[in-house]
């Protein structure tokens, strides 16, 4: 039990919450616990990523034609990723995820005459077991001979670094699955990965086994979370696990790249080199 135990019982949890509770709880604190509340570092990928989900939610909506997403990405690309580019010494990334873009844009054919559209960014929620959740889906489609549901998610990503990486995105997607059932009465049969940067979809059939299995592990984060006490005293996972003395651990911290350019509280966080040490407070001058 900590101080922050009721409030956490009490909030709304999405998937991302959870993982981050888990993954770096100093991270969750100031992102979500602190008071006053922070202001969230902002950084180029999940600017990239928001942008072409929103582009890719104007054609699922039907807003927009799938062949106007190249003349739109042409024209509003420069104006609509605004953010630096990190340095990385092995590829130019504002180069190859421009590219990376362009090329998905001029290939992209919207969705197959066999589905329908159900739900575009669909908000799902939930209370389970006492806990208040919700989940956002990027698609979700409907084959028209078979019936079957599908749920996708778009990434920015080009590939997966393994079959566990795969797997660990899939599980959310699983998760989302139990929420369809909860708010729908049907169990999705595949989950669909859509790497957009390296235009790939990676589906996969989806049982109710899965969905249950992934709903398990969501509410196990949760609890661990609710119950932990140590929020102050934990950063990410590498420093977390890997490291025994606090000094290896900012090393590790340092060297991240999550750390040093992605972390939205990267700039609060004196385990990363974007740390920004507040500034001393003026002394008040003794009265008298
Ligand atoms: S910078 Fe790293 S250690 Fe610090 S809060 Fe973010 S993820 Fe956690």
């Amino acid at each position: 039990m900590s101080e922050f135990t009721e409030k956490l019982k009490n909030r709304v949890w999405s998937w991302s919450s959870a993982a981050q509770a888990h993954e770096c709880p100093y991270g969750f604190y100031l992102q979500r616990l602190a008071e006053p509340r922070i202001k969230q570092d902002e950084n180029v990928f999940a600017q990239y990523g928001s942008q072409m989900h929103e582009w890719l939610e104007l054609v699922f909506k039907g807003i927009m034609q799938p062949e106007e997403l190249l003349e739109l990405y042409l024209t509003d690309y420069e104006s609509k990723i605004t953010l630096k580019w990190p340095f990385n010494r092995y590829v130019d990334l504002e180069k190859s995820y421009y590219e990376d873009g362009l090329a998905f844009a001029r290939h992209f054919k919207g969705l197959s005459p066999n589905y329908e559209v159900i739900g575009v960014e669909l908000e799902m929620k939930a209370e389970i077991e006492g806990y208040k959740v919700i989940g956002y889906i990027d698609l979700l489609v409907k084959n028209k001979k078979t019936g079957e549901y599908i749920i996708v998610d778009h990434k920015s990503k080009k590939k997966f670094a393994s079959k566990a990486e795969e797997k660990k995105y899939r599980k959310q997607l699983e998760f989302y699955g139990y929420l369809v059932h909860e708010k729908m009465g049907v169990w999705p049969a595949y989950t669909d990965l859509d790497l957009f940067r390296g235009q790939k979809h990676y589906i996969e059939p989806c049982t109710a086994e899965d969905c249950i299995a992934a709903k398990d592990y969501f509410i196990e984060s949760v609890k661990t979370a609710c119950e932990t006490e140590e929020w102050l005293d934990k950063h990410s996972i590498k420093a977390r696990e890997n490291f025994k003395s606090a000094k290896d651990a900012k090393k590790a911290g340092k060297a991240d790249f999550f750390c040093t350019e992605i972390c939205s509280v990267r700039s609060h966080c004196p385990m990363s080199s974007a740390y920004v040490k507040p500034k001393k407070e003026k002394k008040s001058k003794k009265a008298g």
